[in-house]
């Protein structure tokens, strides 16, 4: 991030410091019988949802209804998180682990 660009200023609202070992899916589809492409997770609550490339977006869906406006990226190899507020991606080191993820029942 440049010095002089637009900086996050939701760091403090993350409670999720260290990934869950697995995860099963997104939450919402799991729950209602969907599928996803790519898994996300709340930084404040541990809400797993799905992409913007995915039917139900339902980690965007998460950060409106519940005001909770950082994910990271569950994906094997990828680090990367987004604010959905500021609409800013970034790399924090301080969030630790890597999260076994089921296939994408959308490429199987
Ligand atoms: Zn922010
Ligand atoms: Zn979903
Ligand atoms: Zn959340």
């Amino acid at each position: 991030m440049s010095p002089n660009g637009p900086e996050c200023t939701h760091l403090g609202t993350i409670e999720v410091l260290e990934l869950p070992e697995a995860v099963d899916g997104c939450d919402d589809c799991l729950r209602e019988g969907g599928v996803w492409l790519h898994l996300r997770i709340c930084l404040e609550c541990g809400h797993v949802g799905c992409c913007d490339d995915s039917p139900g977006r339902h980690a965007s869906a998460h950060a409106g209804t519940a005001s909770h406006p950082m994910i990271r990226s569950l994906e094997p190899g990828e680090d990367w998180c987004w604010c959905f507020v500021d609409e800013l991606a970034m790399r924090i080191p301080q969030i630790t682990g890597q999260t076994r993820i089921p296939p994408s029942p959308m490429l199987s």
